[in-house]
């Protein structure tokens, strides 16, 4: 008797034994997956990616403002608006960023200095983009002579289609609206050309480059001002998703041969990255508002008639880039 119970008593501290270590071990396997799963996780927020998105993924947040429409006069003009975001995930192949007139120098000051403090995160920007085989068209209009012979720019070069070209005049600036912006207001006056300084600079051309702080790859990147070559070469390589940043929105950005009224016309999922853009407005013209609250208005005009935006967050991970003076109140 005594030595049968001494045998289950030895059984049954084999056994605790045993129940420890399995404990043990499924404990330690349990937090190294939960740090692992943490870690990518994190990795993952700070990247803006979300789960399951390939390397070469991106996935974008569309904003656009939808008409709310009064369903006891649905023929009414609509006044009010909502924010809709929608959620896509765009292949890096299919996608290009045009970069429109960051140019060197502007006629206009206060243009030029927002132009420099707007440009090291557009390069993050642009890196960020890279990695995810984006296509990178800097299009510094009118300055091309700088570019000559560099392969950046020999790789557009002369691209073309003649029966494009004729169909929407490609190489021409949009003049007016698209249908979508029948009957809207356009919400600033910018007929004095936009110069918010004191006092007003005088109008002329001062660019004679794309500014230096944004870094061209000339083993990747393009260089082109023509609508022709840049929609030839996107409908050639496949590239159906545009991101549009720059300046000004509400000129050049909206109206170039490589615009976004352009781009919609042709049919591309173009979008306006808000946060890297900038208008010529002076505050001291319609609707009397600041600079930046002018900027915004024309925003929201392209959201609500022309095309969706996205913020610099879906390429960093990171807040949207705001101008001194107009950060986010915290
Ligand atoms: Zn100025």
């Amino acid at each position: 008797m005594k030595k049968f119970n001494q045998t289950l008593i030895e059984k049954i501290s084999l056994r605790t034994l045993c129940n420890i270590e399995i404990k043990d071990i499924m404990l330690t396997v349990f937090f190294a997956l939960t740090i692992f799963v943490t870690q990518n996780l994190t990795n993952d927020l700070i990247a803006g990616n979300g789960q399951n998105l390939l390397a070469d993924e991106v996935k974008v947040h569309l904003q656009k403002r939808v008409a709310k429409i009064d369903a006891n006069n649905p023929d009414a003009k609509p006044t009010e608006f909502e924010i809709e975001i929608k959620e896509e995930t765009w292949k890096g192949e299919e996608t290009a960023i045009i970069i429109c007139d960051m140019w060197n120098k502007h006629w206009c000051k206060g243009a030029t200095s927002r132009v420099g403090e707007m440009a090291p995160k557009m390069n993050e920007v642009l890196k960020a983009a890279r990695k995810k085989n984006i296509t990178i068209i800097h299009a510094p209009s009118e300055c091309l002579n700088t570019y000559k012979n560099t392969p950046a720019r020999k790789r557009i070069e002369g691209k073309h289609d003649a029966e494009f070209e004729k169909k929407y005049k490609s190489n021409k600036w949009f003049n007016g609206n698209l249908p979508t912006e029948k009957g809207a207001v356009w919400p600033i006056d910018q007929t004095d050309g936009g110069c918010d300084c004191e006092p007003q600079c005088k109008q002329g051309r001062a660019w004679n480059s794309q500014i230096d702080i944004l870094e061209i790859d000339q083993d990747k990147d393009l260089i082109s001002d023509s609508g022709t070559e840049i929609i030839t070469y996107m409908r050639e390589k496949g590239i159906k998703n545009v991101i549009l940043m720059g300046v000004h929105t509400n000129m050049c950005v909206i109206g170039r041969p490589f615009g976004l009224r352009k781009m919609v016309t042709y049919g591309q999922n173009v979008v306006l990255m808000r946060d890297l853009t900038d208008t010529m407005y002076n505050s001291r013209k319609k609707p009397f508002v600041s600079h930046f609250k002018g900027t915004e208005l024309v925003v929201e005009y392209i959201e609500k008639y022309v095309a969706p935006s996205i913020t610099s967050t879906d390429l960093l991970g990171e807040k949207p880039f705001a101008f001194k003076g107009n950060e986010p109140k915290k």
